[in-house]
């Protein structure tokens, strides 16, 4: 009898209690061949603690200092190593056993970790856009140069992925990214303007962390999108097209030379994207969640409404600049949504502090770590300055 076994994939996560983290803990579960050795959590050690007793991984990570020493005194019968901070962050990326690190955190934040671990050659399952947003031609430069891979988790960029293997790059047309369009699809400019926090966190198809939820709503995502294809794919922003499709049925497409174009399709759902990730080339078997084309009467596409989602040409714009104007469309965002969900500012005036943040702060080409994380600073300080 031939016994036929699974690839071992040794894990690391970097944000395992948000939600693509838990997510990926749920793939993990239905995976034996999938090993978890190392967590991590800004604050959320209840979660964390929860996590490290079923997973015993050798490290777990916490952002906040006073929050790990209590973690500390929770798991002392265990054998886990806890560690605080940015540093602790990017020890627990690089955990010497993990082949894969899944960055599952938000913001800016993923930036300094993924760069770590791919210094310790670890293949990176991109989960965290703004890496990439910020850092494209750094991170992009070091896994080339370490001979790591960048495996996307967005779906979007897993479908466009898929739906390149085993065809040449050079035969690629354009890109077709397709975006759901969000809660407010339709809105004008003046209806936008009493959009409420819990408007703007009813996603139509995907149920995600409040940060890209708002974002996709402002189709702020969608631009995150464009420039993180850009960098992973290898493709002018202006050969990127974004098209609106309701229905989230289409996750995105390759249109090849020939005029033939590619499609990767699914039920709405995390897990393909993740478990594709973790275990490529291989495709494992996926229980539940699959599509059933009859439950659709239609599958619809439209032009975005870049008038009304101007965040959408602003990042056209940041993509073919380049240099340190991605980072501030960026952090400008992660500051805007902050002020946004602390009820400090209306919807509509998210991208206006973008749009005036991209204005303000001089653009710096080819930037390096330290002029990105000032750049990001900088932004942020334009942004809170004009509020707070
Ligand atoms: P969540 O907000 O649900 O989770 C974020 C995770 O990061 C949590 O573990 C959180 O810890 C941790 N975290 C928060 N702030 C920091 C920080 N400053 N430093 C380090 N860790 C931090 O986010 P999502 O899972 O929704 O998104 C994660 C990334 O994946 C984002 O970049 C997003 O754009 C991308 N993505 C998400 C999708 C989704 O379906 N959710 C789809 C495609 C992409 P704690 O719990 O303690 O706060
Ligand atoms: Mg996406």
């Amino acid at each position: 009898m031939v016994i036929i076994m699974e690839n071992t994939h040794n894990i690391a996560i970097i944000g395992s209690t948000g939600s693509i983290g838990t997510q990926t803990l749920e793939v993990a579960d239905s995976n034996p061949g999938i090993k978890v050795l190392s967590l991590s959590a800004y604050s959320n050690i209840d979660m964390l603690e929860k996590q490290i007793r079923k997973y015993k991984p050798v490290i777990a990570a916490v952002i906040r200092e006073d929050k790990a020493k209590k973690l500390k005194l929770r798991v002392s019968d265990l054998n886990v190593k806890i560690v605080s901070g940015e540093s602790g962050l990017s020890e627990a990326a690089t955990v010497n056993t993990a082949d894969t690190v899944v960055t599952a955190v938000v913001g800016i934040s993923g930036l300094l970790p993924t760069i770590n671990a791919i210094k310790c050659k670890k293949n990176i399952a991109l989960a965290n856009k703004e890496t990439l947003v910020t850092g494209g031609h750094i991170v992009t430069a070091l896994a080339k140069e370490y001979g790591v891979r960048l495996l996307p988790v967005d779906s979007e960029h897993s479908a466009i992925f898929q739906s390149l293997q085993g065809f040449s790059h050079d035969d690629v047309k354009r890109i077709i990214l397709t975006a759901s369009g969000g809660p407010f699809f339709g809105k004008t400019k003046k209806e936008l303007e009493n959009v409420t926090l819990q408007d703007a966190l009813k996603h139509p198809n995907w149920d995600m962390g409040a940060k890209v939820t708002i974002d996709s709503s402002t189709l702020v995502n969608k631009g995150l999108e464009v420039i993180e294809a850009k960098w992973l794919f290898g493709v002018d922003a202006s050969k990127i097209k974004v098209l609106v499709h309701r229905q989230s049925v289409i996750h995105s497409m390759v249109e090849y030379r020939d005029n033939g174009i590619i499609a990767q399709l699914g039920a709405p759902d995390m897990k393909l994207p993740i478990q594709y990730a973790l275990t490529y080339p291989e495709r494992l078997k996926m229980t539940g969640n699959e599509l059933d084309f009859a439950k659709y009467a239609s599958l619809t596409f439209d032009e975005p409404d870049t008038d009304t989602f101007y965040a959408l040409p602003l990042a056209y714009k940041a993509a073919e600049q380049g240099g340190t104007l991605p980072t501030v469309f960026n952090s400008a965002d992660e500051a805007a949504v902050d002020l946004f969900i602390k009820g400090k500012i209306g919807y509509t005036d998210i991208t206006r502090l973008i749009a005036e943040a991209m204005e303000e702060i001089k653009n710096t080409p080819n930037p390096t770590v330290e002029q990105i994380l000032e750049t990001d600073k900088a932004a942020r300080e334009n942004v809170y300055g004009k509020i707070l």
